[in-house]
């Protein structure tokens, strides 16, 4: 199985949720998934920020607007981690 780092997954998470991968991007996303815990935060985050947002609005979320709120969900992630070196 292919390892990939945080950073990578975060930048297929939103693809991911959306269930936009290939299988092999899925099943090296859910393997990250399942043995990293900082990541199954930020996805658990997203998906009920998402869940709310579409509960609310009764619409599809704008690709625009979930872009922006993914990345501020990124963004404090990358933040409150430690670099890794
Ligand atoms: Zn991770």
């Amino acid at each position: 199985m292919k390892e990939i780092s945080c950073e990578a997954l975060l930048v297929y998470l939103s693809d991911y949720i959306d269930n936009h991968l290939d299988e092999e991007l899925t099943a090296v996303a859910q393997h990250h998934l399942a043995t990293c815990e900082n990541c199954r935060i930020v996805l658990d985050s997203t998906q009920k920020t998402i869940i709310l947002f579409k509960e609310k609005s009764k619409e599809v979320i704008p690709a625009e607007r979930k872009a922006r709120l993914f990345h501020q969900l990124q963004d404090a992630f990358l933040a409150g981690k430690e670099p890794t070196k």
